[in-house]
């Protein structure tokens, strides 16, 4: 599942909470970022 972190406030929004409004739950703001945490690979120095 999709998820969106406003760019106002910082807070991670999954897109069913969204419900297709591309609006901050929280403050508002209407600028918000796609994230896929999935993708995010860990890489193990050594
Ligand atoms: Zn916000």
């Amino acid at each position: 599942m999709a998820e969106y972190r406003c760019l106002n406030c910082g807070k991670i929004i999954p897109a069913s909470e969204l419900n297709l409004k591309a609006k901050c739950p929280y403050c508002s703001h209407k600028i918000l970022v796609k994230v896929r945490p999935k993708v995010v690979k860990k890489v193990i120095a050594r």
